[in-house]
């Protein structure tokens, strides 16, 4: 039993070493097969002997078990946040006042990690607690994750019993570009920034995906200590670093001048960095004047971030090419000369919408200045007129779409375009899905992934393909089988004989959902009557407006509509409602209720005045035609009251009904 705690030590001692030197100091003395070699053997050694594993072991930056919700952690010392200065004015306005109070002034500078900060507990050198910023004062505890992160040791040999360490946890550039390339192979969303994936990351609630982004971390600050006391932070520094933790570039100058240079330097060569960079942090080194200075609720006074702008580059503009999005946007995108900006090599710039082309009258043949703000895609920012070819002309969204030829319209709210064919192949994974949805045919067992085998086999092109599938060539889909295969073709089966209002809603016209779908079914009784509606007719439906009813008729004079259409009439489905025309009785009217009725419950009695054509709101209001008032009404009697709206006790409503006896 000692031996192999003996051993263990031995094989922990030096796999930590190599970490160390590995991710700590970028400088490998193991090949990753004597690691693994090592490891293994550790490994073993704790199965046969699991009272010896210790959460330091190496062995246990696998990640462990997943948990539902992280738990919350006060910081003992808050994480302020940084004032941030934006040009030299501000920074010499900032050693100003450092020198009114501060009497030997000396500065750090820092790179400004665009990251995530965390703050680091060790108890006795062993690392127990990690925790998120948060809001400054309480943040999550994501230990689990954090032992993952190779670059913070587990044990620190010759700390002081309690040590709480910030620092700020990242994803080198490198890492994030394998990251994207790999989701894009899945067909996962993309991270915008490294800085997203880092944050996506930390706050994983299974640490085995946390362990798979390789974060990192690196060490700019001491929170608390019952160690050596120092007087300068850079001292302070210097001793994480013999502590083997990475810690932050941190040169000290005398003046600002010296200061100025550095940070424009760094603005040169942060690309070089392995981390992305978003400014630089200036911080008054004496421990003892930082302590008079103080700090506000939010911010150091003996500190302040510099902010880089996003970096720009001019290039040219070799096309402008269209994509139709899921949901049937058409969104431009620049096709540029390559150009290197902000450490990638930037090939695209996205052009958002026509508005955004109209605005900057941005051509083909261009010469535009592009950035990359925190982004994947960089964007446009202006066009150098003066390099303007002769003969170019301002460019316009097509009119049709580009992938299945049907006209585009604009939306009446916004300045996005789109595609308005209902079997447009580009939208058809997305129709497909609302289709089936609850609110619409409501096809159980038909969720997004059923619904891309069927697209990607090719056996769906437009939703009436559903009803022509059989069971077999569905069992023999991924993930299915006969049993489901059944089940599924059952569900489509019976949804056939669906009401019109789910078949209306399924459509997914533009402004119909399910709510005006049901009155639309209510009131014309099928489908071939609402086909004839005109604009003027349909607008003088309750709750159809203008729009809504020209988005309406448009749909069904589209051809690839009526192709659907009679796709879906030729399998047999349901075109007729079953839905009650509303009543007159009450038409025009608002109803407010109010207090405990007796006859019927509150839910009854909406439900009875809106079948007989009235509405029924929550508050009233000088529009309010009769507030029904039960026992113990409360406010909304009183404001009925003063606003002089007529009261009907139940009986009367009924009366109004012509139903009492
Ligand atoms: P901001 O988020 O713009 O308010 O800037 C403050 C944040 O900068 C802090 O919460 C830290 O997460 C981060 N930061 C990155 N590098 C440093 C550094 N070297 N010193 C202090 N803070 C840093």
């Amino acid at each position: 039993m000692k031996e192999a705690k003996a051993q263990i030590d031995a094989l922990k001692e030096e796999l930590n070493r190599w970490n160390y030197q590995y991710y700590v100091l970028d400088a490998p003395v193991a090949t990753d097969y004597d690691y693994d070699r090592k490891l293994r053997e550790l490994e073993q050694l704790e199965a046969e002997h699991p009272e010896l594993v210790t959460p330091d072991s190496p062995t246990q930056r696998v990640g462990g078990e997943a948990i539902s919700a992280f738990a919350e952690v006060t910081h003992e010392v808050p994480l302020l946040s940084l004032q941030d200065v934006f040009d030299g004015g501000e920074l010499t306005a900032f050693d100003q006042r450092v020198r009114e109070s501060a009497e030997t002034v000396r500065y750090v500078a820092e790179p400004k990690v665009d990251g995530l900060s965390v703050a680091l507990e060790y108890l006795d050198g062993v690392f127990v607690r990690g925790a998120t910023r948060g809001d400054g004062q309480v943040g999550e505890d994501v230990t689990e994750n954090l032992r993952t992160v190779r670059s913070i040791p587990m044990k620190l040999t010759g700390a002081p019993h309690r040590l709480i360490v910030r620092g700020e946890c990242y994803i080198s550039r490198e890492r994030f570009a394998k990251l994207n390339d790999q989701r894009e192979l899945e067909g996962e969303p993309l991270f915008a920034n490294p800085r997203n994936a880092a944050a996506g990351s930390l706050r994983q609630l299974d640490p085995k995906i946390a362990a798979k982004r390789m974060l990192d971390c690196i060490i700019f600050n001491i929170q608390l200590s019952d160690g050596p006391a120092f007087e300068t932070d850079s001292q302070a520094l210097d001793y994480l670093e013999t502590l083997q933790f990475r810690v932050i570039p941190h040169p000290v100058f005398e003046t600002l001048g010296e200061v100025s240079q550095w940070i424009s330097a760094l603005g040169e060569e942060r690309e070089r960095y392995p981390f992305d960079i978003d400014g630089a942090v200036v911080k008054l080194d004496s421990l003892p004047e930082r302590e008079l200075l103080g700090s506000t609720a939010k911010f150091p006074r003996w500190a302040v971030a510099w902010k880089y702008p996003p970096e720009q580059k001019p290039t040219k503009v070799l096309d402008i090419v269209v994509q139709v999005g899921r949901t049937g946007v058409l969104t431009p995108k620049a096709v540029v000369e390559p150009v290197r900006l902000a450490g990638t090599t930037v090939t695209n710039a996205t052009l958002h919408n026509q508005d955004f082309i109209t605005d900057k009258d941005i051509r083909i043949g261009d010469t535009v200045i592009v950035q990359k703000a925190g982004e994947i895609i960089p964007q446009v920012v202006s066009v150098e007129l003066s390099k303007r070819q002769e003969g170019s002309k301002p460019y316009f969204l097509p009119a049709v779409c580009p992938v299945c030829g049907a006209p585009v319209e604009r939306d009446p709210d916004g300045a996005a375009v789109r595609c308005t064919g209902a079997e447009c192949p580009a939208q058809l994974m997305r129709n497909l899905t609302h289709f089936a949805s609850r609110d619409a045919m409501d096809i159980e067992g038909l969720g997004p992934a059923v619904v891309e085998s069927l697209v990607n086999a090719g056996l769906v092109k437009t939703p009436a393909d559903l009803y022509r599938l059989d069971a077999k060539t569905v069992a023999e889909l991924d993930r299915m089988g006969e049993k489901s295969a059944e089940n599924l073709l059952n569900v489509l089966e019976k949804s056939k004989q669906n009401d019109l209002s789910k078949l209306l809603c399924a459509f997914g016209i533009r402004q119909v959902g399910s709510k005006a779908a049901k009155v639309l079914a209510r009131q014309f009784g099928s489908l071939d009557r609402l086909m004839e509606a005109t604009e003027e007719e349909l607008t003088t439906v309750d709750d159809i407006g203008a729009i809504t009813a020209q988005s309406i008729v448009r749909w069904f004079a589209n051809p690839q509509s009526q192709h659907l259409i009679k796709s879906l009439r030729e399998a047999g489905l349901n075109f007729q409602s079953t839905e009650e025309k509303p009543g007159e009785k009450l038409k025009g009217l608002t109803f407010v209720l109010t207090g405990t009725l007796a006859q019927m419950k509150r839910s009854e009695a909406k439900k009875l005045i809106e079948q007989n054509g009235g509405k029924v709101s929550g508050s009233v209001s000088k529009k309010t035609s009769y507030v029904v008032a039960g026992e113990a009404a409360g406010s909304k009697l009183t404001k009925a009251q003063s606003l002089g709206v007529p009261i009907l006790t139940e009986g009367e409503l009924l009366n109004l009904l012509n139903l009492t006896d």
